[in-house]
């Protein structure tokens, strides 16, 4: 539920819309937005709209939707080198505990679309 949703984490709280965001891509399953904090230009984060704070956490059906979205980001913005990472746990350097995907450009030949 909404509420249930709302209270969970930081990354809940942009999927229903009470913190902004800058958001590249929206469906019903995924979201895919701006890291406040980016490391490299076009920096982005693509989580699921299903509340697990861990991979493993998270159900088959809601995993499935989050590569291809990560993939689109690689492409729109026009990197042809970059990481997709996926951190768990602090001590693997996870901050927020809602699944994510960063998306991080290492170079930018062309001109990006995000
Ligand atoms: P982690 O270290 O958990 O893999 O990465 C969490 C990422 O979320 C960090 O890169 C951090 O900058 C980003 N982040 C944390 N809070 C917010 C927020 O409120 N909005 C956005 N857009 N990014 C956030």
């Amino acid at each position: 539920s909404w509420l249930k949703l709302a209270a969970r984490s930081i990354f809940c709280k942009i999927i229903a819309g009470q913190i902004p965001s800058m958001k590249l891509y929206e469906d019903d399953e995924v979201l895919a937005f701006l890291d406040i904090g980016p490391i490299a230009k076009r920096h982005a984060l693509v989580i699921p709209k299903y509340h697990a704070a861990k991979l493993h956490e998270l159900p088959d059906e809601h995993l499935g939707r989050l590569l291809p979205v990560a993939k689109r980001l690689a492409l729109a913005s026009g990197a042809d080198e970059y990481n997709i990472l996926q951190n768990n746990g602090r001590g693997a350097h996870q901050q927020v505990d809602h699944v994510h995907f960063h998306m991080i450009p290492k170079t930018s030949p062309k001109e990006g679309l995000i």
